[in-house]
Protein backbone atom coordinates (compact mmCIF):
# COMPACT_ATOMS: atom_id res chain seq x y z
CA UNK A 1 0.00 0.00 0.00
CA UNK A 2 1.44 3.30 -0.69
CA UNK A 3 0.07 6.66 1.32
CA UNK A 4 0.80 10.11 0.98
CA UNK A 5 3.38 11.64 2.32
CA UNK A 6 2.83 13.28 5.56
CA UNK A 7 1.96 17.29 6.54
CA UNK A 8 4.75 17.72 9.31
CA UNK A 9 7.19 16.52 6.21
CA UNK A 10 10.86 18.50 6.78
CA UNK A 11 12.27 19.98 3.08
CA UNK A 12 11.59 17.32 0.19
CA UNK A 13 14.82 15.93 -1.28
CA UNK A 14 15.28 14.55 -4.27
CA UNK A 15 17.33 11.36 -4.93
CA UNK A 16 18.21 9.07 -7.96
CA UNK A 17 17.75 5.77 -5.63
CA UNK A 18 16.33 5.39 -1.97
CA UNK A 19 17.85 2.09 -0.74
CA UNK A 20 15.58 0.77 2.09
CA UNK A 21 17.77 -1.09 4.46
CA UNK A 22 21.59 -2.00 4.96
CA UNK A 23 21.79 -5.61 5.10
CA UNK A 24 24.31 -7.73 2.00
CA UNK A 25 21.61 -6.67 -0.52
CA UNK A 26 20.75 -3.24 0.29
CA UNK A 27 25.09 -2.29 0.85
CA UNK A 28 26.39 -4.02 -2.62
CA UNK A 29 23.54 -2.19 -4.24
CA UNK A 30 24.53 0.82 -2.54
CA UNK A 31 28.48 0.05 -2.94
CA UNK A 32 27.56 -0.19 -6.89
CA UNK A 33 25.81 2.87 -7.33
CA UNK A 34 28.42 5.09 -6.00
CA UNK A 35 30.88 3.50 -7.79
CA UNK A 36 29.35 4.57 -11.32
CA UNK A 37 28.65 8.01 -9.57
CA UNK A 38 24.66 7.35 -9.10
CA UNK A 39 23.17 9.48 -6.17
CA UNK A 40 21.63 7.09 -3.49
CA UNK A 41 20.68 7.01 -0.23
CA UNK A 42 20.84 4.18 2.41
CA UNK A 43 17.69 3.80 4.90
CA UNK A 44 18.58 1.76 7.70
CA UNK A 45 15.93 0.70 10.95
CA UNK A 46 18.80 -0.14 12.82
CA UNK A 47 22.02 1.24 14.37
CA UNK A 48 25.63 0.52 12.47
CA UNK A 49 26.95 -1.37 15.66
CA UNK A 50 23.68 -3.88 15.05
CA UNK A 51 23.49 -4.52 11.51
CA UNK A 52 27.63 -4.66 11.99
CA UNK A 53 27.30 -7.50 14.84
CA UNK A 54 23.96 -9.51 13.54
CA UNK A 55 25.35 -13.01 12.86
CA UNK A 56 23.90 -15.46 10.48
CA UNK A 57 25.20 -16.74 7.43
CA UNK A 58 28.57 -18.17 6.56
CA UNK A 59 29.09 -19.27 3.70
CA UNK A 60 30.00 -17.61 0.38
CA UNK A 61 30.22 -19.29 -3.23
CA UNK A 62 33.32 -18.50 -5.60
CA UNK A 63 31.12 -16.63 -8.11
CA UNK A 64 29.65 -13.97 -5.53
CA UNK A 65 33.39 -13.90 -3.99
CA UNK A 66 34.84 -13.40 -7.70
CA UNK A 67 32.20 -10.27 -8.14
CA UNK A 68 32.90 -8.97 -4.89
CA UNK A 69 36.58 -8.28 -5.44
CA UNK A 70 36.26 -7.38 -9.34
CA UNK A 71 34.04 -4.55 -7.67
CA UNK A 72 36.57 -3.46 -5.13
CA UNK A 73 34.20 -5.23 -2.10
CA UNK A 74 36.12 -8.40 -1.18
CA UNK A 75 39.68 -7.40 0.02
CA UNK A 76 38.92 -8.40 3.24
CA UNK A 77 37.40 -11.37 2.39
CA UNK A 78 40.03 -12.37 0.53
CA UNK A 79 42.26 -12.05 3.29
CA UNK A 80 40.50 -13.44 6.30
CA UNK A 81 38.08 -16.04 4.44
CA UNK A 82 38.58 -20.07 4.67
CA UNK A 83 38.47 -21.58 1.14
CA UNK A 84 36.68 -25.15 2.00
CA UNK A 85 36.91 -27.65 -0.75
CA UNK A 86 34.90 -30.63 1.21
CA UNK A 87 31.99 -31.10 3.36
CA UNK A 88 31.33 -34.25 5.48
CA UNK A 89 28.08 -36.80 5.58
CA UNK A 90 27.59 -38.44 8.49
CA UNK A 91 24.62 -41.23 8.48
CA UNK A 92 24.49 -44.67 9.51
CA UNK A 93 27.41 -44.00 12.04
CA UNK A 94 29.75 -43.47 9.16
CA UNK A 95 31.70 -40.52 7.78
CA UNK A 96 32.02 -40.09 3.75
CA UNK A 97 33.67 -37.28 2.88
CA UNK A 98 32.44 -35.17 -0.32
CA UNK A 99 35.60 -33.39 -2.13
CA UNK A 100 33.47 -30.70 -4.15
CA UNK A 101 36.85 -29.06 -5.37
CA UNK A 102 37.48 -32.07 -7.07
CA UNK A 103 34.35 -32.07 -8.98
CA UNK A 104 34.37 -28.60 -9.86
CA UNK A 105 37.38 -27.14 -9.46
CA UNK A 106 35.74 -24.31 -7.13
CA UNK A 107 35.41 -23.25 -3.65
CA UNK A 108 33.33 -22.18 -0.23
CA UNK A 109 34.35 -19.45 1.55
CA UNK A 110 33.61 -19.11 4.98
CA UNK A 111 33.42 -15.44 6.15
CA UNK A 112 30.63 -14.33 8.93
CA UNK A 113 28.24 -12.18 7.19
CA UNK A 114 28.72 -8.99 9.88
CA UNK A 115 32.30 -9.72 8.48
CA UNK A 116 31.07 -8.68 5.12
CA UNK A 117 28.10 -6.27 6.26
CA UNK A 118 30.78 -4.04 8.41
CA UNK A 119 33.14 -4.33 5.06
CA UNK A 120 30.44 -3.05 2.95
CA UNK A 121 29.47 -0.43 5.63
CA UNK A 122 32.90 0.76 5.77
CA UNK A 123 33.63 1.19 1.96
CA UNK A 124 30.10 2.46 0.87
CA UNK A 125 29.87 5.27 3.75
CA UNK A 126 33.63 6.13 5.05
CA UNK A 127 35.75 4.95 1.73
CA UNK A 128 33.12 5.72 -1.24
CA UNK A 129 31.46 8.87 0.97
CA UNK A 130 28.16 7.36 0.70
CA UNK A 131 24.89 9.01 2.55
CA UNK A 132 23.61 6.73 5.12
CA UNK A 133 21.09 7.28 7.37
CA UNK A 134 20.68 4.64 10.96
CA UNK A 135 18.08 4.50 13.09
CA UNK A 136 15.12 5.83 10.84
CA UNK A 137 11.70 4.85 11.89
CA UNK A 138 8.31 4.35 10.11
CA UNK A 139 9.70 4.03 6.60
CA UNK A 140 6.94 4.38 3.75
CA UNK A 141 7.08 4.06 0.24
CA UNK A 142 4.79 6.60 -1.78
CA UNK A 143 2.99 6.66 -5.17
CA UNK A 144 5.31 3.89 -6.94
CA UNK A 145 3.72 3.79 -10.46
CA UNK A 146 4.13 7.38 -10.84
CA UNK A 147 6.87 9.25 -11.83
CA UNK A 148 6.84 11.24 -8.59
CA UNK A 149 7.81 7.95 -6.40
CA UNK A 150 8.77 8.73 -2.68
CA UNK A 151 10.19 6.58 0.35
CA UNK A 152 9.37 8.64 3.81
CA UNK A 153 10.51 8.12 7.35
CA UNK A 154 10.73 9.46 10.77
CA UNK A 155 13.60 10.81 12.33
CA UNK A 156 13.72 10.16 16.21
CA UNK A 157 15.83 12.72 17.35
CA UNK A 158 13.68 15.73 15.48
CA UNK A 159 10.08 13.90 15.51
CA UNK A 160 10.22 15.32 11.64
CA UNK A 161 9.21 13.27 8.41
CA UNK A 162 11.45 13.27 5.79
CA UNK A 163 10.14 12.42 2.32
CA UNK A 164 12.92 11.43 -0.43
CA UNK A 165 11.64 11.65 -3.70
CA UNK A 166 13.56 9.37 -6.30
CA UNK A 167 13.12 7.82 -9.50
CA UNK A 168 14.02 4.24 -8.18
CA UNK A 169 13.68 2.32 -4.69
CA UNK A 170 15.57 -0.14 -4.37
CA UNK A 171 13.62 -2.83 -1.91
CA UNK A 172 16.23 -4.45 0.30
CA UNK A 173 15.15 -4.60 4.01
CA UNK A 174 14.80 -8.38 4.22
CA UNK A 175 11.99 -10.55 4.87
CA UNK A 176 10.26 -8.67 7.46
CA UNK A 177 10.58 -5.30 5.93
CA UNK A 178 7.75 -2.92 4.30
CA UNK A 179 9.10 -2.34 0.82
CA UNK A 180 7.32 -6.21 -0.68
CA UNK A 181 4.27 -4.66 1.61
CA UNK A 182 4.19 -1.68 -0.19
CA UNK A 183 3.01 -3.51 -3.11
CA UNK A 184 -0.95 -3.73 -3.37
CA UNK A 185 -2.64 -7.33 -3.50
CA UNK A 186 -2.67 -8.96 -7.08
CA UNK A 187 -0.09 -7.18 -8.37
CA UNK A 188 2.34 -10.02 -7.75
CA UNK A 189 2.34 -13.78 -7.10
CA UNK A 190 3.76 -14.82 -3.83
CA UNK A 191 4.49 -18.25 -3.91
CA UNK A 192 5.06 -20.22 -0.51
CA UNK A 193 6.63 -23.06 0.54
CA UNK A 194 6.41 -24.48 4.05
CA UNK A 195 8.90 -27.56 5.39
CA UNK A 196 6.96 -28.65 8.26
CA UNK A 197 10.23 -28.42 10.47
CA UNK A 198 12.39 -26.30 12.43
CA UNK A 199 15.97 -26.26 13.10
CA UNK A 200 17.25 -24.40 16.70
CA UNK A 201 20.36 -22.06 15.07
CA UNK A 202 23.07 -22.07 18.14
CA UNK A 203 26.33 -20.44 17.82
CA UNK A 204 28.75 -21.67 20.47
CA UNK A 205 32.03 -19.95 21.64
CA UNK A 206 33.99 -23.00 20.55
CA UNK A 207 36.14 -24.10 18.20
CA UNK A 208 34.91 -26.21 15.08
CA UNK A 209 35.16 -29.79 15.51
CA UNK A 210 35.85 -30.34 12.26
CA UNK A 211 38.29 -28.70 9.32
CA UNK A 212 34.78 -28.43 7.12
CA UNK A 213 30.81 -28.29 6.99
CA UNK A 214 29.21 -31.44 8.64
CA UNK A 215 25.98 -32.84 7.84
CA UNK A 216 24.69 -35.46 10.54
CA UNK A 217 21.62 -37.34 8.95
CA UNK A 218 20.08 -38.97 12.16
CA UNK A 219 16.67 -40.54 13.11
CA UNK A 220 16.65 -38.09 15.71
CA UNK A 221 16.67 -35.39 13.17
CA UNK A 222 19.34 -33.18 11.37
CA UNK A 223 22.23 -31.86 12.75
CA UNK A 224 25.12 -29.15 11.33
CA UNK A 225 28.05 -28.19 12.18
CA UNK A 226 29.59 -25.49 10.25
CA UNK A 227 32.99 -23.33 11.57
CA UNK A 228 32.48 -19.35 11.48
CA UNK A 229 36.04 -18.38 12.87
CA UNK A 230 38.84 -20.33 15.09
CA UNK A 231 36.69 -19.54 18.16
CA UNK A 232 33.23 -19.52 16.95
CA UNK A 233 30.84 -22.43 15.56
CA UNK A 234 27.29 -22.62 14.00
CA UNK A 235 25.25 -25.38 15.12
CA UNK A 236 22.03 -26.63 14.00
CA UNK A 237 19.44 -29.33 15.41
CA UNK A 238 16.10 -29.89 13.47
CA UNK A 239 13.64 -29.82 16.03
CA UNK A 240 9.39 -29.19 15.94
CA UNK A 241 8.21 -26.26 14.28
CA UNK A 242 7.20 -23.31 16.73
CA UNK A 243 9.90 -24.89 19.96
CA UNK A 244 10.83 -22.70 22.28
CA UNK A 245 14.35 -22.41 22.44
CA UNK A 246 14.35 -22.87 26.21
CA UNK A 247 13.00 -26.20 25.31
CA UNK A 248 17.04 -26.65 24.62
CA UNK A 249 19.53 -26.07 27.90
CA UNK A 250 23.37 -26.40 27.36
CA UNK A 251 23.38 -30.18 28.10
CA UNK A 252 20.55 -31.13 26.29
CA UNK A 253 21.95 -29.48 22.82
CA UNK A 254 25.64 -31.09 23.58
CA UNK A 255 24.29 -34.77 23.87
CA UNK A 256 21.97 -34.18 21.01
CA UNK A 257 24.39 -32.92 18.98
CA UNK A 258 27.23 -35.58 20.08
CA UNK A 259 24.25 -38.44 19.40
CA UNK A 260 23.40 -37.18 15.60
CA UNK A 261 26.97 -36.20 15.07
CA UNK A 262 28.32 -39.91 15.87
CA UNK A 263 30.23 -41.69 13.93
CA UNK A 264 33.40 -44.28 13.65
CA UNK A 265 36.49 -42.17 13.90
CA UNK A 266 34.81 -38.93 13.92
CA UNK A 267 36.79 -36.39 16.77
CA UNK A 268 35.45 -35.52 19.38
CA UNK A 269 32.89 -32.41 19.62
CA UNK A 270 34.80 -29.50 21.57
CA UNK A 271 31.91 -28.35 23.89
CA UNK A 272 31.71 -24.13 24.55
CA UNK A 273 28.79 -21.78 25.62
CA UNK A 274 25.80 -21.13 23.32
CA UNK A 275 26.34 -17.29 22.65
CA UNK A 276 22.79 -17.37 20.12
CA UNK A 277 19.72 -20.10 20.20
CA UNK A 278 16.82 -19.65 18.18
CA UNK A 279 14.14 -21.72 16.33
CA UNK A 280 13.84 -20.94 12.62
CA UNK A 281 10.68 -22.41 11.04
CA UNK A 282 11.81 -23.63 7.61
CA UNK A 283 9.85 -21.86 5.04
CA UNK A 284 10.44 -19.88 1.53
CA UNK A 285 8.95 -17.86 -0.60
CA UNK A 286 9.47 -16.22 -3.92
CA UNK A 287 7.59 -12.59 -5.52
CA UNK A 288 7.28 -12.76 -8.99
CA UNK A 289 7.55 -10.13 -10.28
CA UNK A 290 10.45 -8.79 -8.23
CA UNK A 291 9.34 -5.45 -9.25
CA UNK A 292 6.48 -3.01 -9.08
CA UNK A 293 6.58 0.62 -10.76
CA UNK A 294 9.82 1.96 -9.27
CA UNK A 295 10.34 -0.15 -6.91
CA UNK A 296 12.65 -3.27 -6.98
CA UNK A 297 12.79 -5.93 -4.66
CA UNK A 298 16.40 -7.36 -3.81
CA UNK A 299 17.40 -10.36 -1.72
CA UNK A 300 15.30 -11.58 1.48
CA UNK A 301 12.73 -9.19 0.44
CA UNK A 302 12.07 -10.66 -2.97
CA UNK A 303 12.54 -14.56 -2.22
CA UNK A 304 13.33 -16.48 1.35
CA UNK A 305 15.36 -19.40 1.14
CA UNK A 306 15.64 -21.25 4.44
CA UNK A 307 19.19 -21.90 5.16
CA UNK A 308 18.80 -25.54 4.48
CA UNK A 309 21.16 -24.86 1.77
CA UNK A 310 23.01 -21.44 2.74
CA UNK A 311 21.81 -19.67 -0.46
CA UNK A 312 20.28 -16.37 0.86
CA UNK A 313 23.19 -14.62 0.92
CA UNK A 314 24.17 -15.39 -1.97
CA UNK A 315 21.09 -14.66 -4.10
CA UNK A 316 20.81 -11.46 -2.39
CA UNK A 317 24.51 -10.80 -3.76
CA UNK A 318 23.51 -11.75 -7.17
CA UNK A 319 19.91 -9.74 -7.15
CA UNK A 320 22.34 -6.58 -6.04
CA UNK A 321 25.20 -6.54 -8.31
CA UNK A 322 22.09 -6.79 -11.30
CA UNK A 323 19.99 -4.08 -9.99
CA UNK A 324 23.18 -1.42 -9.24
CA UNK A 325 24.42 -2.47 -12.78
CA UNK A 326 20.93 -2.39 -14.24
CA UNK A 327 20.14 1.21 -12.41
CA UNK A 328 24.21 2.45 -13.32
CA UNK A 329 23.14 1.54 -17.02
CA UNK A 330 19.86 3.24 -16.76
CA UNK A 331 21.52 6.87 -15.46
CA UNK A 332 24.67 6.68 -17.72
CA UNK A 333 23.40 5.21 -20.68
CA UNK A 334 19.44 5.17 -20.69
CA UNK A 335 19.79 1.49 -21.88
CA UNK A 336 16.95 0.14 -20.09
CA UNK A 337 17.87 -3.24 -20.77
CA UNK A 338 18.93 -4.49 -17.05
CA UNK A 339 16.14 -2.99 -15.94
CA UNK A 340 13.66 -4.35 -17.85
CA UNK A 341 15.15 -8.23 -17.55
CA UNK A 342 16.00 -8.13 -13.55
CA UNK A 343 13.42 -9.87 -12.28
CA UNK A 344 13.97 -12.97 -14.87
CA UNK A 345 17.46 -13.06 -14.47
CA UNK A 346 17.12 -13.12 -10.60
CA UNK A 347 14.28 -15.54 -10.98
CA UNK A 348 15.96 -17.76 -12.61
CA UNK A 349 18.76 -18.38 -9.71
CA UNK A 350 16.09 -18.12 -7.12
CA UNK A 351 14.13 -20.89 -8.55
CA UNK A 352 17.16 -22.80 -9.14
CA UNK A 353 18.39 -22.62 -5.56
CA UNK A 354 14.61 -22.97 -4.07
CA UNK A 355 14.23 -26.62 -6.08
CA UNK A 356 17.74 -27.44 -4.56
CA UNK A 357 16.64 -26.50 -0.99
CA UNK A 358 14.05 -28.79 -1.21
CA UNK A 359 16.23 -31.42 -2.91
CA UNK A 360 18.68 -31.82 0.74
CA UNK A 361 15.83 -31.12 2.41
CA UNK A 362 14.58 -34.60 1.66
CA UNK A 363 17.68 -35.91 2.36
CA UNK A 364 18.18 -33.93 5.82
CA UNK A 365 15.04 -34.42 6.95
CA UNK A 366 13.64 -37.77 5.50
CA UNK A 367 15.12 -40.40 8.18
CA UNK A 368 13.79 -38.32 10.71
CA UNK A 369 10.62 -37.73 9.36
CA UNK A 370 8.66 -41.00 10.78
CA UNK A 371 7.85 -42.13 7.48
CA UNK A 372 9.65 -45.17 6.68
CA UNK A 373 9.34 -44.43 2.88
CA UNK A 374 10.63 -40.77 2.92
CA UNK A 375 13.49 -42.31 5.01
CA UNK A 376 14.39 -44.89 2.23
CA UNK A 377 14.13 -42.86 -0.44
CA UNK A 378 16.40 -40.28 1.68
CA UNK A 379 19.26 -42.91 2.61
CA UNK A 380 19.08 -43.99 -1.17
CA UNK A 381 19.81 -40.37 -2.26
CA UNK A 382 22.67 -39.65 0.08
CA UNK A 383 24.51 -43.12 -0.81
CA UNK A 384 23.96 -42.08 -4.95
CA UNK A 385 26.28 -39.39 -3.87
CA UNK A 386 29.06 -41.98 -2.97
CA UNK A 387 28.54 -44.31 -5.68
CA UNK A 388 27.58 -42.39 -8.87
CA UNK A 389 30.23 -39.71 -10.24
CA UNK A 390 27.61 -38.27 -12.53
CA UNK A 391 24.94 -37.52 -9.91
CA UNK A 392 28.06 -36.39 -6.97
CA UNK A 393 29.03 -33.81 -10.00
CA UNK A 394 25.33 -32.76 -10.04
CA UNK A 395 25.13 -32.04 -6.62
CA UNK A 396 28.68 -30.58 -6.27
CA UNK A 397 27.37 -27.73 -8.89
CA UNK A 398 23.86 -26.87 -7.31
CA UNK A 399 25.92 -27.17 -3.94
CA UNK A 400 28.29 -24.48 -5.19
CA UNK A 401 26.11 -22.44 -7.28
CA UNK A 402 28.35 -22.51 -10.09
CA UNK A 403 26.29 -23.50 -13.11
CA UNK A 404 27.53 -22.06 -16.33
CA UNK A 405 24.06 -20.71 -16.72
CA UNK A 406 20.73 -20.68 -15.03
P1 LIG B 1 18.83 -8.70 5.51
O1 LIG B 1 20.18 -9.20 5.81
O2 LIG B 1 17.69 -9.17 6.37
O3 LIG B 1 18.91 -7.12 5.58
C1 LIG B 1 17.74 -6.32 5.56
C2 LIG B 1 18.03 -5.02 6.30
O4 LIG B 1 16.89 -4.18 6.22
C3 LIG B 1 18.30 -5.25 7.78
O5 LIG B 1 19.48 -4.58 8.16
C4 LIG B 1 17.07 -4.69 8.48
O6 LIG B 1 17.36 -4.16 9.77
C5 LIG B 1 16.64 -3.60 7.51
N1 LIG B 1 15.23 -3.24 7.56
C6 LIG B 1 14.17 -4.03 7.88
N2 LIG B 1 13.04 -3.31 7.81
C7 LIG B 1 13.38 -2.07 7.41
C8 LIG B 1 12.64 -0.88 7.13
N3 LIG B 1 11.31 -0.85 7.26
N4 LIG B 1 13.30 0.22 6.75
C9 LIG B 1 14.67 0.22 6.61
N5 LIG B 1 15.42 -0.88 6.87
C10 LIG B 1 14.78 -2.01 7.25
N6 LIG B 1 22.73 -17.30 3.45
C11 LIG B 1 23.82 -17.75 2.77
O7 LIG B 1 23.97 -17.41 1.59
N7 LIG B 1 24.77 -18.55 3.34
C12 LIG B 1 24.64 -18.95 4.65
O8 LIG B 1 25.53 -19.65 5.16
C13 LIG B 1 23.47 -18.56 5.38
N8 LIG B 1 23.30 -18.94 6.67
C14 LIG B 1 22.24 -18.44 7.38
C15 LIG B 1 22.08 -18.80 8.72
C16 LIG B 1 21.01 -18.31 9.46
C17 LIG B 1 20.86 -18.74 10.90
C18 LIG B 1 20.08 -17.41 8.86
C19 LIG B 1 18.92 -16.84 9.65
C20 LIG B 1 20.23 -17.05 7.54
C21 LIG B 1 21.30 -17.56 6.79
N9 LIG B 1 21.48 -17.19 5.45
C22 LIG B 1 22.54 -17.69 4.74
C23 LIG B 1 20.56 -16.25 4.81
C24 LIG B 1 21.11 -14.81 4.83
O9 LIG B 1 21.48 -14.42 6.13
C25 LIG B 1 20.05 -13.84 4.28
O10 LIG B 1 19.53 -14.37 3.10
C26 LIG B 1 20.65 -12.46 4.02
O11 LIG B 1 20.84 -11.76 5.22
C27 LIG B 1 19.71 -11.62 3.13
O12 LIG B 1 20.26 -10.35 2.96
P2 LIG B 1 19.29 -9.11 2.70
O13 LIG B 1 20.18 -7.93 2.56
O14 LIG B 1 18.34 -9.43 1.62
O15 LIG B 1 18.39 -8.99 4.02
Amino acid sequence: MTHPPHSNSAPEERRTVVVVGAGPAGLAVANVLRAADVDCVVLETESRQFVESRPRAGVIEEWAVRELRQRGLGENLAARAQLHTECEFRFAGERFRFDYHELTAQHHYVYPQPLLVTDLVREYADVRGGDIRFGVREVVLHDLETDRAAVSYLDPETGRRHVLRCEFVAGCDGARGVTRDAIPAGRVRVSRHDYGTAWLALLAEAPPSSDCVVFGVHPNGFAGHMARSPEVTRYYLQCPPGDDPENWPHDRVWDELRERLRAAGAPQLAEGRLIEKRVLDMHDYVVEPMVYGRLFLAGDAGHLTAPIAAKGMNLALHDAFLLGDAIAAHVAKDDDEGLAGYSHACLRRVWDYQEFSQFLSGIYHGTASGDPFLAGTSLARLRRLFTSRAAATAFAEQYLGSAPAF
